[in-house]
Parts: C-alpha cells; structure tokens; sequence
C-alpha cells in the first residue's frame, strides 16, 4: 500500500513537472499566439527580411555589428536592455544615427511573467528613458525576455502602446559561443520571405567592464562574423534587409489567432 502510494505521489509529481514544463514552452514558444497577438514575421510574399539583435548594447561586439551593417548598407532592430543602454549611450546613439530602429528588451532582462503589473511598467518605461536620453527617440516597439509572456503581460504591453515582437526563424543559440559560420548556417536553413532573425549582441544586458565577470561572458564575436555572412549570403539570394518598423508598416504581420479572452481583474 505505501509502495502504491509512493508511486502514485511520485506520478503525480512527474506530472506536475511536465505540466509546468509545457507551461513555460508555451510561454516562450515565440509563435504561440494563445496569450495575445504578437508580430511573428513580416509579409510572405516580399523578399524582405529584419535582422534583429538583443540583450546590447555591449561594445565593442555591438560597434562591429554596426561597422559590417554600415558596410553592408542594411538595417537591423535593436531590442537593447535598459541598464546597458545607461552604460553605453554612445552605442545607442550610433545604433539610431546609422538608421537602425530600437526596441525595449526591459530595464534587466527579467522574465516578465513573474512580474506585477506595476514592476511590468516601470521596467519598460525606465528603459524608454534611457533609449529616449541617448537617442531622442522613444520606440514603441518591445521584446519580452526569454520570448516569455502571458495574456496579463500581453495586454499590459499593448496598453501602454507597445507592439511585442517575437521572431520566426528558430533561435541559432548564439549564447553558447558557436563559431560566426555555425550561427550563420543556423539562421539560413531556416529564411523565408518575411523571416524575423533573432541573434545576440550582448548577453542578457550584463555590463562585462563594470560587473565583475570573465569578458568571455559577452563575447559576441561570433554574432560579428555571422552577421557579415548572413547579410552576403541573403542579398544574393535577393533578399532586402528592413527594420521592424517597416515590416510593421508593410502590412499587419503574420497573426494567426485574435485575441478573444479579457484580462480578469488587476
Ligand atoms: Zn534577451
């Protein structure tokens, strides 16, 4: 009987951690359009694609993105982390001079699900200020950490005038420090007409010179490399680079399921 018991308690955990797995795969699963509308990709029908980067600024890695951009001639997104954007307003600056767009990645790169409403606000509206103190631009355009978000966060974000954008083409886990080439391969098996990319110039918003932590942590220099690979290898295939902006100006983006529950007290 305690053996039973013992195995229908231990099944019942086992569940219990399955369950909330799913949860959390759900929450971050960046196509996922349960918890509210969100921009998954551009048009399917145009030879566009947007290159975007998160958790910068983070020099000199993002000073290099930007130096194969210029060269390039094309223009990404920046979803950049508000405490960083206060240590490295210079990047930012340059970043929007260049004719790159922002987006807010949050004050500190929080997992927005755990948040209150209140907190929720404050971290975006501190990191606005920050992006508006360096560039004079407020962005109305944001990335929730980790992809995670629920319908309270959703709802919350679209008051207060933001559109959540996610990604389309799966994530080419740059933060383990693969080679440019291997990151690069990863993003372009997966292109298609209106793909989101989504790569990394910095490492959740972590300021490497002023935290004490081994530089290794913010080495981007694999994002450098692909970058300049992946440009190349997308304009020959005909490919134009836009901005999230003018993907969002191109026409309402890939949304598969409308909103139809209301956010229940708060
Ligand atoms: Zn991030």
């Amino acid at each position: 009987m305690k053996l039973k018991l013992a195995a229908g308690a231990s099944f019942a955990l086992a569940f219990a951690a399955a369950a909330t797995f799913a949860i959390y795969e759900v929450a971050e699963s960046p196509g996922n359009q349960l918890f509210g509308k969100t921009l998954v990709s551009g048009p399917k029908n145009e030879r566009v694609v947007a290159l975007t980067y998160d958790d910068g600024p983070n020099p000199p890695y993002t000073d290099a993105i930007l130096d194969v951009l210029r060269d390039e001639r094309v223009h990404a997104t920046f979803f950049v982390v508000g405490q960083a954007v206060q240590a490295y307003p210079n990047t930012v600056r340059r970043e929007a001079l260049d004719g790159n767009a922002l987006g807010n990645h949050t004050w500190n790169h929080g997992h927005l699900v755990l948040y209150d409403l209140t907190s929720l606000r404050e971290t975006l509206e501190r990191t606005d200020q920050a992006i508006y103190a360096a560039t004079g631009q407020h962005s109305r355009i944001m990335r929730p950490p980790y992809g995670g978000r629920d319908w309270l966060v959703l709802d919350e974000v679209r008051r207060l005038g933001y559109t959540p954008v996610m990604w389309s083409v799966p994530l080419a886990k740059d933060w383990e420090y693969p080679p440019g080439a291997v990151i690069a391969s990863r993003v372009l098996r997966y292109v298609g007409d209106g793909s989101i990319i989504d790569l990394h110039d910095g490492n959740r918003g972590i300021i490497c010179a002023r935290q004490h932590v081994s530089p290794h942590v913010c080495d981007r220099s694999g994002d450098v490399v692909a970058t300049r690979l992946i440009v190349e290898s997308l304009k020959r295939r005909g490919y134009r680079f836009v901005t999230i902006p003018e993907l969002l100006q191109m026409g309402r983006g890939d949304r598969v399921v409308k909103r139809t529950s209301n956010r229940v007290g708060g």
